[in-house]
């Protein structure tokens, strides 16, 4: 058996080894694709000295109390303010660029408007007060984001407010989908005696397309080597391949002398529960080239988990996504375990599901991993080292699903 870890070690560096082709995409259809390049600011952000209150821009050395002032220029958002006069004050709105010569903002609320329009401040101010600066957000010639970043919603927000209008991403991940088992349905269809409904390929069709790769899927193969074989070549064009089911040796199982018939083969039993055993390796592609290989276990929990802790990771470097973003062992923190674990496996480490709310982690029951609900109720995994018996109130090591999706 390997080593969750080393396993890692060994698959992920071929991944990020790969080069990538790259393309121009608006930034409307940049979402959840990975930047090919850093980006750099040509502008301050904001651009000048503003406004961070709706109020009056005052040069704090005229501020004399009970005072009133004539009040010498109005400054909305988007315009243009002449040089403060000395001795005045500007009406001004938030986000409006302070006159030059004011030096602060009185807020409307410390402002009393007098019967011949001047205006008496019941506080005094201090200089830069309300004044949001230029480039207090992002400085020109500063990177915004790095290289290898899967851009979400709030990236492509930072890539607009510099002004942006397209970025460089690298191509979309073509990832073919299979899944093996003769007893599986889909939904929709007649449960047959025997028969269960096929979820892998939503778990995995529903995960990839959230990183919006582009994925083809062929459904259901049956429990037959040469159907086996077919299915695998019929999806050796893309950039990787996953199926589920049939990686075991019984004779049932075909995944692994299929890829051997159609490539090259590499599995191991994986010191880790769920998921034990992994093939890996590549399909050979009739005009040359291959498409990588993952073969998952069938069982629901461990092929979802086994995807999003080996496989994910490996598609995210393979589209040139950077390490530390795919990396989930770098987000685990440290949580409260709000349950007990006496028979740990000496020889596997275990992934269980639980809650977390509070940094306490309650165990769902149930942690077969034919039990999918237990996925759908709980907030990510606990990390228990081989043999680690867990009593309540210890400190144990969490990541959430949130955090496996980055
Ligand atoms: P296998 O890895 O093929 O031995 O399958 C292990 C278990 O997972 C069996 O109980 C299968 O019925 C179940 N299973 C296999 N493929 C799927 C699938 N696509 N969806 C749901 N369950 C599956
Ligand atoms: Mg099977």
């Amino acid at each position: 058996m390997i080593d969750l870890n080393d396993l890692l070690e060994q698959v992920w560096p071929i991944a990020a080894q790969q080069a990538m082709r790259t393309e121009s995409v608006e930034l409307k259809n940049a979402l959840s694709r990975v930047l090919a390049e850093d980006v750099v600011s040509t502008l301050n952000v904001p651009q000048h000295d503003n406004s961070g209150m709706d109020g009056y821009a005052v040069r704090c050395a005229d501020l004399q109390p009970g005072q009133p002032f004539r009040v010498s220029q109005r400054v909305p958002a988007g315009s243009s303010p002449q040089h403060l006069q000395p001795g005045t004050v500007a009406r001004i709105f938030t986000g409006a660029p302070i006159p030059p010569g004011a030096d602060s903002v009185i807020m409307q609320e410390d402002a009393v408007v007098n019967d011949d329009a001047s205006v008496t401040f019941n506080a005094l101010s201090k200089p830069g007060q309300w004044i949001r600066r230029a480039g207090e957000d992002i400085a020109s010639g500063q990177v915004v984001l790095a290289k290898g970043s899967r851009l979400d919603a709030i990236h492509v927000g930072l890539l607009a407010s510099i002004g942006v209008p397209a970025v460089t991403v690298t191509k979309r991940l073509k990832v073919g989908v299979m899944v093996t088992g003769s007893e599986l349905q889909s939904p929709g269809e007649v449960l047959q005696p025997g028969q269960i409904y096929n979820s892998n390929e939503y778990v995995w069709c529903g995960l990839l397309e959230s990183m919006n790769m582009e994925v083809r899927s062929v459904g259901i193969v049956p429990d037959n080597f040469e159907a086996t074989c077919t299915a695998l070549q019929s999806l050796a064009d893309c950039d990787a391949v996953i199926s589920s089911g049939g990686v075991s040796v019984g004779e049932e199982d075909h995944v692994k002398p299929a890829i051997e018939k159609v490539g090259q083969l590499r599995s191991w039993k994986v010191a880790m529960k769920p998921g034990k055993p992994i093939a890996f390796g590549h399909i050979n592609r009739p005009g040359g080239g291959q498409s990588w290989f993952f073969g998952l276990p069938g069982n629901p929990v461990s092929s979802a988990v086994a995807f999003q802790l080996i496989v994910k990771p490996f598609l995210g470097l393979l589209e040139g996504q950077a390490r530390n973003e795919v990396d989930w062992r770098s987000r685990m923190r440290k949580v409260k375990a709000d349950f007990a674990w006496s028979k740990p496996d000496s020889r596997r480490e275990e992934f269980l599901r639980v809650d977390v709310q509070s940094d306490k982690a309650g165990l769902f029951a149930n942690q077969s991993s034919g039990v999918l609900t237990s996925l759908a109720s709980s907030s990510g995994l606990i990390r228990l080292a081989k043999g680690q018996q867990v009593e309540p109130g210890g400190w144990v090591d969490y990541v959430s699903y949130q955090d496996l999706m980055k």
